[in-house]
C-alpha cells in the first residue's frame, strides 16, 4: 500500500489491454512509480496488430470491458477491432495512463541482483524495479507456416496478424490459408469484393451461428444515464459464460458442449450443396478446437466467388497456391491467416533470477507458471495471461483483471514490509502443473483434435478446471505457496 513502509518501483511490460489495467490498479491502490515499456509506437497490443478486414471480438463487448469503465458506446453487441482499439487508448487517456508509458522501447533483458530487478531495452535504456509485471499478451508472435516457396510469390503477401491496408482486394484474386477465427472472419468480410476467394481449408471448424444485433441510441442513453446498469450486465453476462460455456468446455460430457455441438450442427446445415457440406463437416466434436463464431462464414463461402480447397498445399509458386493435385489456384493476394506462436509470452526477453537461472531455460521444454502467474526463482515478478490459464471464447480483461487483484495481494506484502522478495515455491508449482496436466485430459481440447491449445506432449495448454475454480483460486494467494524473503 502506498502508506506502507517501503516505496515501490514497478515496471509493466507492455501497453496492450493487460498492461494498462495494470497501471490502472497499480494507481488506485497507491502506487505511482510506474515505468510502462511498450515496443511499439501506440498501446493497444493485440487490437493494435490484428486490423484484417472482418476482426471482431467474438466475446460480447460488454464483458469484453474493464470492470471499471463501462463503455456506453459500444455499437454492437460484438465490437469491431477498431472500436476495441479507441476503447483503449480512451480508457488510457480518461485515467492518464500514458504518462507512464515509453513507447518505442522493447524490453529484452530483466535481471534481479538478489534487491531489485534491472531492465534493458533494444534501444540501450536501462532502469530498475521492484516489481515487474509481464503485461506481453499471447496473441502475439505470428505463425507464419514453413510452406515451400512462400518466397516466390509475385503477388501481394501478408499475415492477418500483420495486416497492409494498402494491398487493394477489390476486384482482385484471393487466397486464405486457414479457417481459424481470423480467416472466417476475413472470409465474410471481403467475399462482396474480390473477383474471387479461394479459402484453403486443412481442417474443417466447427462454427457457432452468431448474432450481432446493434445497440439502438435508447439503449446506449440508458447505459449513458445508469452506468450500474451496464455493470450489472457485466456481472450476468459474466456468470452465464462462468456457469455455461467456460463449465462446458473442461467437462467433455457436459450439456451446455452437447447443445453447443448442436447449434454448430444447425448452422452447418443450412449449407445447400451435399458436397461442400461434407467438406465443410468437421472430423472432430464442436470446441475441441478453439470454436469459430460467425453470423456470415456459411453465407460467405457459398457465395459464387468463394471456393473452398480442401486438397493440401503443395508448394506456393509465383502465380499462386499449388495443391496436391497439380492445380494451381491463380492469386494475386495470399493471406496467411495462420495464427501465432501462442507459446511465447514475454519470450524472446531473457529474465535471470538471482541465482542465476535463466526462464529460457526454465521455459526450453514448455512454459509453465504457478497459477500462471509466477515463476519459481524470479522474485516479485507476476505475469498477467501467463501461461495455462484460462483460454477460450471468454474474456482475457476478466482473467486479467482477477490476476491483477491476486497479484496485488502478494506486492501489498512487499510494501507492507512484510518480505523484500516474494516467489512460489518449486514444490507449490509442481503440485500445480500435475494436477492441472492431469484435468487438462478431461477437457473437450483432449477429446482428438489438433490446435494451438496443445503443447508439444498434446496436453491443453489452458486451466482445465471452472472459471469459477479460477476466481476461488485468485481470490486470496495461498501464502504457504511462496517462499517469502527478507
Ligand atoms: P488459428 O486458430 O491458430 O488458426 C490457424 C489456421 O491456419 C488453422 O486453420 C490452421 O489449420 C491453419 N494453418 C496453419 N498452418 C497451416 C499450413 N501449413 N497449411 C494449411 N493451413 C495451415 O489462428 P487465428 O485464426 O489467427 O486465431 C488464433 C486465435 O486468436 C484464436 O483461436 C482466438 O483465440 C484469437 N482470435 C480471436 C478472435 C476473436 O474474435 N476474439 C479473432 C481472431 C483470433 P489447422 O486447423 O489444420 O491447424
Amino acid at each position: 500500500m502506498s502508506d506502507g513502509t517501503r516505496p515501490l518501483r514497478f515496471v509493466v511490460v507492455g501497453a496492450g489491454m493487460a498492461g494498462i489495467l495494470a497501471v490502472v490498479y497499480l494507481r488506485e491502490r497507491g502506487f505511482d512509480d510506474i515505468a510502462v515499456y511498450e515496443k511499439a509506437d501506440r498501446l493497444g497490443g493485440t487490437w493494435r496488430e490484428n486490423t484484417y478486414p472482418g476482426v471482431t471480438c467474438d466475446v460480447p463487448s460488454i464483458l469484453y470491458s474493464y470492470s471499471f469503465a463501462p463503455n456506453p458506446e459500444w455499437s454492437h453487441r460484438f465490437s469491431s477491432g477498431s472500436e476495441i482499439q479507441s476503447y483503449l487508448e480512451g480508457v488510457a487517456r480518461r485515467h492518464d495512463v500514458e504518462r507512464s508509458i515509453t513507447y518505442g522501447e522493447e524490453v529484452v533483458h530483466a535481471e534481479h541482483d538478489g534487491d531489485r530487478w534491472h531492465l534493458l531495452t533494444t534501444s540501450g535504456l536501462t532502469d530498475v524495479a521492484d516489481v515487474v509485471i509481464a503485461a506481453t499478451g499471447v496473441f502475439h508472435h505470428p505463425f507464419v507456416p514453413g510452406l515451400e516457396g512462400l518466397e516466390d510469390f509475385a503477388g501481394d503477401l501478408v499475415h492477418t496478424a500483420r495486416w497492409d491496408a494498402s494491398v487493394p482486394l477489390t476486384g482482385r484474386r484471393v487466397g486464405i490459408i486457414g479457417t481459424g477465427s481470423s480467416a472466417i472472419q476475413t472470409v465474410g468480410a471481403v467475399v462482396d469484393e474480390v473477383a474471387s476467394l479461394s479459402l484453403f481449408q486443412r481442417t474443417a471448424q466447427w462454427v457457432l451461428p452468431q448474432d450481432n444485433p446493434p445497440y439502438t441510441d435508447e439503449e446506449k442513453a440508458a447505459f449513458r444515464a445508469d452506468p450500474d446498469s451496464q455493470r450489472r450486465l457485466h456481472d450476468e453476462i459474466s456468470e452465464l459464460f462462468a456457469d455455461g460455456f467456460a463449465n462446458a468446455v473442461v467437462d467433455a460430457e457436459s450439456p451446455v458442449l452437447a447443445r453447443i455441438a448442436e447449434l454448430c450442427q444447425v448452422n452447418l446445415d443450412s449449407v445447400v450443396d451435399d458436397e461442400l457440406r461434407e467438406r465443410l463437416t468437421p472430423d472432430h466434436r464442436a470446441a475441441c478446437k478453439r470454436l469459430v463464431v460467425s453470423e456470415n462464414f456459411y453465407e460467405a463461402i457459398q457465395h459464387p466467388n468463394a471456393r473452398l480447397v480442401t486438397t493440401g498445399i503443395d508448394r506456393i509458386v509465383s502465380g499462386g497456391v499449388l495443391t496436391e493435385n497439380g492445380e494451381v489456384h491463380e492469386l494475386d493476394v495470399l493471406v496467411l491467416a495462420t495464427g501465432f506462436q501462442v507459446d511465447q509470452f514475454m519470450r524472446p526477453m531473457e529474465i535471470i533470477g538471482p541465482a542465476g537461472n535463466r526462464l529460457s531455460e526454465a521455459w526450453a521444454e514448455r512454459p509453465t507458471a504457478y497459477l500462471s502467474i509466477a515463476i519459481p526463482g524470479l522474485p516479485n515478478l507476476f505475469m498477467l495471461n501467463g501461461p495455462n490459464g484460462p483460454v477460450g471464447n471468454f474474456s482475457l480483461i476478466e482473467v486479467a483483471e482477477l490476476q491483477m487483484e491476486y497479484a496485488l495481494q502478494l506486492v501489498d506484502r512487499i510494501a507492507d514490509g512484510s518480505c523484500r522478495l516474494i516467489e512460489p515455491t518449486a514444490d507449490a508449482t509442481e503440485a500445480h502443473e500435475e494436477a492441472r496436466t492431469e484435468a487438462a485430459g478431461r477437457t473437450v481440447w483432449a477429446t482428438g483434435c489438433n490446435s494451438w491449445y496443445l503443447d508439444d506432449r498434446g496436453v491443453p495448454m489452458a486451466w482445465p478446471w471452472t472459471f469459477r475454480e479460477f476466481r476461488r483460486r485468485m481470490a486470496t494467494p495461498e501464502l504457504d505457496h511462496y517462499l517469502l524473503t527478507d
